[in-house]
Formats: C-alpha cells, structure tokens, sequence
C-alpha cells in the first residue's frame, strides 16, 4: 500500500485491515454499511481503485458505482429496511462536501418525515433569466471535451 492508501480508510477497508458491514462487492466495487447513517440502510458504493474525485478518473467508473448504487436502491427497496424512496448523492470535492477523499456514492432509503433535506440558499428562490441560462449553458457547452 503507498502512503496515501493507508492512509485511507476505504482502502484499509477494501484491503480488510479495517472493519466494515460489506454488503456487496465485485472485482471493481465494495458496498458497505455507512457508520454515520442518515436512515438505516444507507450505503455507500466505493470503487476499488483509489480516486479522490470522479473526473480524475480515466475509466467508466463512475458508470458503474452509478449502475451498482441502482442495484443496491433494487435491493433496499425489496428488503424489510424501511424504504419508500432512494437518494444517490455523489460530493465531488470539499466543497460540495466531501470528507472522505476516496469517490463514493452514498446510496440511502428515504420516507416521508425522516428529517432529512437539502437547504438551498435565498437566490434558488429568484429564478434567473432566461438569458443567464443561456450565457452559463454556452460556457459549459464550450469545456465539454
Ligand atoms: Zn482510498
């Protein structure tokens, strides 16, 4: 393991030299238990391989942590863990709330009155103009590679 491995507690977890409620797990992938849920049952879809963030990536991986995050919404959904609706959230970044800088898809059950939402700030509540969309979406159009 090279030094920023260890350090990392997804892969001590993958590496089995940290403990963790494993509820799936393939030649790309682990599932495993969050210790801090936000309902019971939230999940979180790790690769393998270490990469801090999803577009470091020179692979399809966030493809499939999104089409295993799926089969894991299928199963919670099907089992007796209370489950009317699923939340995929994905923080890319410090930022947008990543602590863990190892990428990983939080995949967690949701039902009505479980207390847990977005905040958004004053401006979500002023839609912009037209013309603003259009300015920010020919910015975005033009990095797309
Ligand atoms: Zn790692």
């Amino acid at each position: 393991m090279s030094q920023e491995t260890k350090n990392c507690i997804f892969c001590r977890i993958i590496q089995r030299t940290e403990p963790a409620s494993i509820v799936y797990e393939d030649d790309s992938c682990i599932v495993i238990m969050d210790i801090q849920p936000v309902n019971s049952g939230h999940l979180l879809v790790i690769p393998k391989k270490h990469i801090p963030y999803l577009d470091d990536s020179k692979n399809d991986i966030g493809e499939y942590m999104f089409k295993i995050g799926i089969k894991m919404a299928s199963a919670l959904k099907s089992s007796d863990v209370k489950c009317e609706g699923v939340n995929y959230l994905m923080a890319d970044g410090e930022a947008a709330g990543q602590e863990v800088f190892h990428a990983h898809l939080h995949v967690f059950p949701r039902f009505k009155s479980d207390g847990f939402g977005f905040r958004f700030p004053e401006r979500y509540y002023e839609m912009p103009e037209r013309k603003s969309l259009d300015d920010i979406a020919s910015k975005i159009k033009s990095s797309i590679k």
